[in-house]
């Protein structure tokens, strides 16, 4: 763990084991940290508050340019890594490593741009004067599926604020972390500024993080069942709560769009990270108008991918993050085979040679689907396209907004006014026209309803680490 600017051990000594989701393999250990540990880091975190506030905008944007420099140094390495600790393929590796270090690029532009007002007042021997101040120590909490720019993402605005940290990294890939943590600290990251703990268990650290009074923000990315119940437990000690949760993304083919082109985006973007994404899509409605050509076009794209170890050149779809993942998926799977969907691609587990270590599911089609499937209301996080054929165009926004979550949607369309009446009118923070990547350090990232609260990246995602202050000034 890192603490204090030192590496250490846990207090109670123990460690756990970190496996490589692909083969099985052992890969490394980390320190498994408990509630004791979690205060040692809040203490160093609060300690270094006074002393990294208070140096330069300036500075701060230094040590962020030094460590996005870093990254992009050790990027092959990070990929490598991270291939092997969560699975993803290396070349998508290394677009995260990318996207992961642009966050600090950007919050270190941003950092110089804290600015405060200078306001009226009906009193003419009266100034007012606002300015925003770091809210004071984070702690924060990340998933393993982005277990590099998730990092990034909260840690580039902390530090261009002024704040400091405590993260816990999720327990399938701190070496990821770790790796992420060296980078902060060859930077220049003063001590005791950004502090890591890693635990098997995050239940204790979580108390810690969300009842301690030194604690003035919760930031966290993960299931909206655990960010729902830290978000209470935070509300109770009134910490500032961001958190970025599930989605059930609907994507949307409308009659006039090309269904080649939305099959091709739809193919790259549901298989990416086997599926294990917040944004992914989970619902395909598509004209009937458009599903020969978008189902046929899908079937062919979605049976050429390799699935496999992601080290492997050609591989573009890697193992699910551990066993449970897999009966989710299949579960899923087997409930909408049971309600009579069809799946001309995939179905099944794939145990078959070296797969038979690693937590491989096949990349899946489903066609016929309806909603009283579990794919059409659950969030999947997994390799299977859902899709369903519609016929109204009038209905298809009410059918993609029956959902309590509320992060991304897509639509494909050539034409215009209805891209922009159906961005309009979506309940969901983030929505792709005839694009798959609707994401980048410089806009803001969140979702509504059941996906979260806050935004991560932009202008807003630095608003979420400010406090502002007012001061009245008489010239009496
Ligand atoms: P996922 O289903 O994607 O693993 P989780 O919400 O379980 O999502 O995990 C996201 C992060 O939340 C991880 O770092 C995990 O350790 C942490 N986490 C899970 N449960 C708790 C909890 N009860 N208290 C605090 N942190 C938790």
């Amino acid at each position: 763990m890192f603490i204090n600017g030192e590496w250490v051990d846990a207090q109670g000594g123990a460690t756990f084991d970190v496996t490589n989701p692909a083969t099985g393999e052992k890969i490394g250990e980390m320190p498994d940290g408990a509630a004791a540990d979690a205060e040692l880091a809040i203490q160093a975190a609060d300690a270094a508050f006074a002393g990294w506030s208070t140096t330069t905008a300036y500075a701060r944007a230094d040590i962020l340019m030094r460590a996005w420099q870093l990254m992009n140094d050790q990027a092959d390495e990070l990929a490598h890594l991270m291939t092997m600790e969560q699975g993803k393929p290396l070349k998508a590796a290394r677009f995260e490593v990318g996207y992961g270090a642009d966050f600090l690029r950007w919050f270190a532009e941003e950092a110089r741009r804290i600015t405060g007002q200078w306001l009226p007042s009906s009193r003419p021997d009266q100034r007012f004067l606002s300015v925003r101040q770091p809210v004071g120590v984070v702690a924060a909490i990340t998933p393993w599926n982005y277990p590099i720019s998730m990092l990034t993402r909260k840690m580039g605005p902390a530090l261009a604020a002024g704040c400091t940290m405590v993260l816990k990294p999720a327990e399938a890939t701190p070496l990821c972390a770790k790796a992420i943590f060296e980078i902060l600290a060859e930077a220049g990251v003063p001590a005791g500024v950004m502090n890591m703990v890693t635990a098997q268990d995050p239940v204790p650290i979580g108390d810690i993080f969300t009842s301690d009074r030194r604690v003035k923000k919760l930031t966290f990315t993960g299931s909206t069942a655990v960010g729902k119940m830290l978000a209470g437990k935070a509300a109770a000690s009134l910490q500032r709560v961001s958190v970025e949760l599930g989605g059930h993304a609907p994507f949307i083919v409308y009659p006039d769009a090309d269904p080649e082109q939305a099959a091709k985006g739809a193919a790259a973007l549901k298989f990416l990270n086997s599926g294990q994404a917040c944004i992914s899509p989970n619902r395909l409605y598509v004209h009937r108008d458009a599903a020969d050509a978008f189902i046929g076009t899908l079937t062919k794209r979605v049976s050429a991918l390799q699935t496999g170890n992601g080290m492997h050149d050609g591989v573009g779809v890697g193992p699910l993050v551990n066993a449970a993942a897999v009966e989710k998926v299949a579960a899923q799977v087997e409930d909408a085979r049971s309600k009579g969907a069809g799946i001309p691609v995939g179905g099944y587990r794939m145990t078959e040679g070296d797969l038979c270590d690693g937590h491989f599911y096949a990349p899946t089609l489903l066609t016929d689907v309806t909603p009283d499937m579990t794919v059409y209301r659950e969030e999947t996080f997994g390799p299977v396209a859902p899709v369903v054929v519609y016929d109204d165009v009038d209905q298809v926004i009410e059918l993609a907004n029956d959902t309590h979550y509320g992060l991304a949607a897509y639509v494909y369309t050539q034409n215009l006014k209805t891209a922009i009446s159906a961005f309009e009118a979506l309940r969901f923070g983030i929505v792709g026209i005839n694009d798959v990547n609707p994401t980048s350090a410089a806009v803001p990232f969140g979702g509504m309803n059941d996906s979260g609260l806050g935004r991560e990246g932009g202008h807003e995602g630095l608003d979420e680490y400010l406090e502002t202050k007012t001061a009245g000034i008489s010239l009496r």
